[in-house]
């Protein structure tokens, strides 16, 4: 593969605008659990998530639990990302992105395991909030991030602190997202810097709160790039 240029969306000192996005299912068209739990799933991961949506243990718990109830192998685990890369349109969002000025802020409840890998494929450099993860034994072992400024009991990051941090630095922010772990920090931003997609657009429609819909990460890009967009 050809080398590609780095593109910089990591926050500067004179940065203004920020896009805080979720990274599964919002910026990836994918998720990683889930294409996970289609090959390697069983009833300990079904477990996992039931218990998870009843309450009984947190997010981070869930994917911690789901992750290890296989071990795949180190291969195995990175096939199963390469065979489903960010694609074109994320690498040209970004690139829309940097030119009007935009920051890139990647907060998950998933892990940096893959989330770095998938970018630094893509050739995009952003400021990135997530739980560590090392494969150990074959196994992709998560763990909860240490010193983040972010914590979170239920995710491993708090989204919304990330939100509020950049709003409180006089910074214009937009959320995009698509989970459960999505619905408060969406909340923060103004409608018309609000994107959301799946649970997160239906959970918003039910609060009565509007939003941004869209299908593809690149159509955030796109809107947030429009010359007539936004301020009208
Ligand atoms: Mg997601």
């Amino acid at each position: 593969m050809a080398a590609m240029n780095l593109l910089s969306l990591a926050p500067k000192s004179e940065t203004r605008k920020v896009l805080v996005s979720d990274f599964d299912g919002t910026l990836w068209s994918h998720d990683y659990y889930l294409l996970f739990t289609d090959r390697y799933g069983g009833p300990q991961t079904l477990q996992a998530w039931h218990d998870y949506r009843r309450g009984e243990i947190t997010h981070f718990e869930a994917m911690r639990r789901i992750y290890a109830a296989a071990a795949p192998g180190e291969e195995s685990l990175r096939t199963l990302l390469h065979d489903h890369g960010l694609g074109p349109h994320v690498r040209e969002g970004a690139e829309r992105l940097q030119a009007h000025g935009w920051s890139l802020v990647v907060v998950s409840a998933g892990s940096l395991w893959y989330i770095e890998q998938l970018l630094a494929e893509a050739g995009i450099e952003a400021e990135v909030h997530s739980n560590p993860g090392s494969v150990i034994d074959g196994r992709l072992c998560l763990r909860r991030p240490e010193g983040t400024p972010y914590p979170s009991h239920q995710n491993g990051i708090d989204k919304g602190a990330v939100v509020r941090v950049w709003q409180e630095r006089g910074c214009t922010v937009a959320f995009s997202g698509d989970g459960y772990p999505d619905v408060e920090p969406a909340r923060l931003v103004p409608p018309e810097l609000r994107f959301a997609r799946g649970y997160l657009a239906e959970e918003l429609t039910m609060l009565n709160e509007s939003f941004l819909p869209f299908q593809h990460w690149g159509e955030v890009c796109d809107h947030l790039t429009r010359p007539v967009s936004r301020g009208a």
